[in-house]
């Protein structure tokens, strides 16, 4: 929780409990959908309404605190923003990892061989994770 008093402070955002518990739930579960965080949130705060919720995630991503990750036929799911990483979701189980490999080179050789610029990417790879395998 106090990590998240300071990014507020930061973005000279009020640390409200509601924004310190929204930022807590997510972090605790890497990657959540709107659903999963106001199941999460609305035994601690049995007043805060769907519609303050996706107020309060949309302020965050504003301020570069929260990040939407889209991955392709799920719901929207959103997370703690981070160095630029590459998604990994198991087909099996739908669980979806972070892999924080350099996108640079990657982004640079797209740009080489297409001349497109591009503004901003969200990589996803599908496959099978470690558990699923085992
Ligand atoms: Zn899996
Ligand atoms: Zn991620």
């Amino acid at each position: 929780m106090e990590r998240f008093k300071d990014v507020l402070k930061a973005s000279n955002l009020k640390s409200t409990h509601q924004r310190l518990a929204i930022l807590d739930c997510i972090d605790s579960f890497g990657h959540i959908d709107i659903d999963a965080i106001y199941e999460h949130i609305v035994p601690k705060y049995p007043s805060m309404s769907k519609a303050t919720l996706y107020r309060n995630i949309n302020d965050l991503i504003s301020f570069h605190i929260l990040e939407e990750v889209k991955l392709p036929n799920q719901k929207q799911q959103y997370e703690i923003k981070k160095v630029p990483h590459i998604h990994l979701l198991c087909t099996h189980c739908s669980k979806v990892e972070d892999v924080f490999v350099e996108t640079k080179p990657l982004l640079e050789a797209v740009t080489l061989n297409s001349g497109f610029t591009i503004s901003n990417s969200f990589i996803v790879m599908n496959g099978t994770c470690k558990e699923c395998k085992a």
